[in-house]
């Protein structure tokens, strides 16, 4: 289908990006990649009046080192993610699951800015920051906020992003060292996860220090795995430990039924998935 006509504004700096979405009210989207906006667009999903381009803006794409901080700019595209040694060494679990998201295509068009504001239940890259205890530095009318990655999301296709304030970049405590794992089950024809488990634990000699577990599409938003964490911290690094620490990941999680899977389907997965990321990430 053809979208609904709306006008179109590639501003220069961040400044006018805000003021643009500003003037519109609540009638204008960003653009980013385009990759889930454009057929939400197409599906007359959405009909705004106008479209903030995000691709002329300086400065929002990259990754650097800020302290003990990684910072990647929002409009930095899920293969740059991917690929970036820098993201790699401080970030390896986002770079893995960044390498998981669609296909080439996808990845080369698609940002992680707009993944995460997207907040699509079944894309990975939320349930990966919230893993990671990103935060997320947003610009508005007012100045710059920060939110915690945990904050975010708040329902489905719903996040703490007012319409006038832009995602500017995401903030992760280096995790260089940890042992880390994204395991995501997906039809073949398709990415997208029909559950996701995205870890990282610290290791220290044959046990198991700090641990982060977050599951994608366990709900309307990123579901942090709180009770498994606490179990897994402390637990001998062996493949029963794990497998008892993660019996029960999916007791608190809000998994619905959908064409792609029933909720008790996923609640299964969601063990088995976990107990493997875990696995895999600790090599046992
Ligand atoms: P856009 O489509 O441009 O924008 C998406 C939304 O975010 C819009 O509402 C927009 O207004 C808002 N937005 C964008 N940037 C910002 C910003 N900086 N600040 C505030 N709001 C912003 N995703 C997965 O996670 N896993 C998959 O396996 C997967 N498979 C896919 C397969 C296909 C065929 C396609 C088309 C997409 C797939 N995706 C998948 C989605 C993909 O990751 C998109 O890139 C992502 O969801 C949106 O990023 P974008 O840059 O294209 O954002």
């Amino acid at each position: 289908m053809i979208p609904v006509a709306f006008d179109y504004v590639r501003p220069s700096t961040l400044e006018d990006a805000v003021a643009a979405l500003s003037s519109a009210a609540d009638e204008a989207k960003i653009l980013a990649g385009g990759q889930s906006l454009l057929p939400v667009l197409r599906l007359r999903l959405a009909a705004p009046a106008l479209l903030v381009d995000l691709a002329g803006l300086p400065g929002l794409t990259g990754t650097r080192l800020d302290g003990d901080a990684l910072v990647i700019g929002a409009m930095t595209t899920h293969a740059a993610v991917a690929s970036s040694p820098l993201v790699r060494q401080h970030a390896p679990l986002l770079a893995a699951a960044a390498g998981t998201v669609g296909d080439r295509q996808v990845r080369h068009r698609g940002t992680l800015g707009g993944s995460l504001a997207h907040a699509d239940p079944a894309a990975d890259l939320p349930a990966v920051a919230a893993a990671l205890e990103a935060v997320y530095v947003v610009q508005g009318p007012g100045g710059r906020r920060e939110i915690a990655a945990g904050d975010f999301s708040v329902d489905l296709f719903t996040t703490a992003l007012s319409p006038d304030e832009v995602l500017v970049e995401v903030r992760l405590p280096s995790t260089a060292g940890w042992a880390t794992h994204y395991e995501k089950f997906h039809r073949t024809a398709q990415a997208w996860a029909i559950v996701g488990v995205a870890v990282a634990v610290s290791r220290s000699g044959e046990t198991i220090g700090e641990a982060r577990v977050a599951l994608t599409n366990m709900g309307p938003v990123p579901h942090r795995a709180r009770a498994v964490e606490s179990a897994l911290a402390g637990a001998p690094a062996v493949a029963e430990a794990v497998a008892e620490a993660c019996a029960g990941v999916a007791a608190d999680t809000a998994a619905v039924d959908d064409l792609s899977a029933s909720a008790d389907y996923r609640r299964e997965l969601a063990r088995v998935l976990t107990t493997r990321a875990v696995c895999r990430a600790l090599g046992v």
